[in-house]
């Protein structure tokens, strides 16, 4: 789970809070989602909770944010393999090399922990199969559709079997059938028990697939509620 308290953080060159006094918890199994417009804040609360933030940007955070029981100011990012996992917004960015086939691309992180390879077989296949890639598996990720690319950049992250996943904007670059591909993988991520932090903008439907959303206004929570509720008049 997620427990976030008092948080605020100021970029190195930023002139105000990034993050200003947040606080909520996302509860085992919950889907949180987290929406609000350009420069609220929803990328920055991504890199906070998957723990890049501040550790890889530097700058000046006050309060508190754990996930798991384990408080982040306090864990060194490669701790945070098999708890945290961040889905980035351009799958590019993350997929690591046209060279490597869609299984390739999912065994490629659980490679560098040193997994023996029949554990890596059976952590892989399932994760296809539940994310329908299996009919893709030997292609290059370019082959893919966009939304497939999506469901890769999700696979090679299920595969590590976080307890908590952060999915920053994973249909922003997305047509409706991608759109559709994202919004099955988020019912697997639930039925495998996957705590998901969804970062969202504004306005966007893949924020009512959740359990709970909090709304962000410049830097603070303006609204935590169910879709119903604060989604409501949009
Ligand atoms: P959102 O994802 O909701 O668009 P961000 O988290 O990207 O919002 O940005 C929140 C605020 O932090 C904005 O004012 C933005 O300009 C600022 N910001 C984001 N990244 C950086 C950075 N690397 N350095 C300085 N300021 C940043
Ligand atoms: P767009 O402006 O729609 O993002 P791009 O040509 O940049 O157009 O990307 C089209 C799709 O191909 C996107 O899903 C993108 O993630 C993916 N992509 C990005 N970089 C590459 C690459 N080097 N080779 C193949 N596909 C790529």
């Amino acid at each position: 789970m997620i427990e976030v308290k008092g948080f605020s953080f100021t970029y190195p060159t930023g002139s105000r809070p990034a993050l200003c006094d947040i606080g909520f918890e996302v509860g085992p199994r919950e889907l949180c989602a987290v929406v609000g417009g350009s420069g609220a804040g929803k990328s920055t609360l991504a890199g906070v909770v998957s723990g890049t933030v501040p550790h890889l940007t530097g700058g000046t955070a006050q309060g508190a944010v754990q996930v798991n029981g384990r408080d982040l100011a306090d864990t060194p990012l490669s701790g945070l393999v098999g708890e945290v996992g961040l889905v980035m917004q351009n799958p590019f960015n993350q997929i690591s090399g046209a060279r490597f086939s869609v299984r390739e691309e999912i065994a490629f992180g659980l490679e560098n922990l040193g997994v023996p390879r029949d554990e890596m077989v059976a952590r892989i296949d399932p994760v296809l199969h539940d994310l329908g890639l299996a009919g893709v598996a030997d292609r290059s990720p370019y082959e893919l559709s966009g939304g497939q690319q999506q469901l890769l950049a999700i696979g090679s992250i299920l595969v590590m079997r976080p307890t908590v996943m952060v999915l920053d904007e994973p249909t922003s670059q997305l047509d409706a059938a991608g759109n559709a591909l994202v919004f099955e993988a988020l019912g697997t991520l639930k039925e495998k028990g996957v705590t998901v932090l969804l970062i969202e903008h504004r306005m966007e439907r893949l924020a009512r697939a959740a359990d709970r959303v909090l709304v962000l206004d410049r830097g603070s929570i303006v609204a935590n509620g169910t879709p119903e509720e604060v989604l409501a008049d949009e």
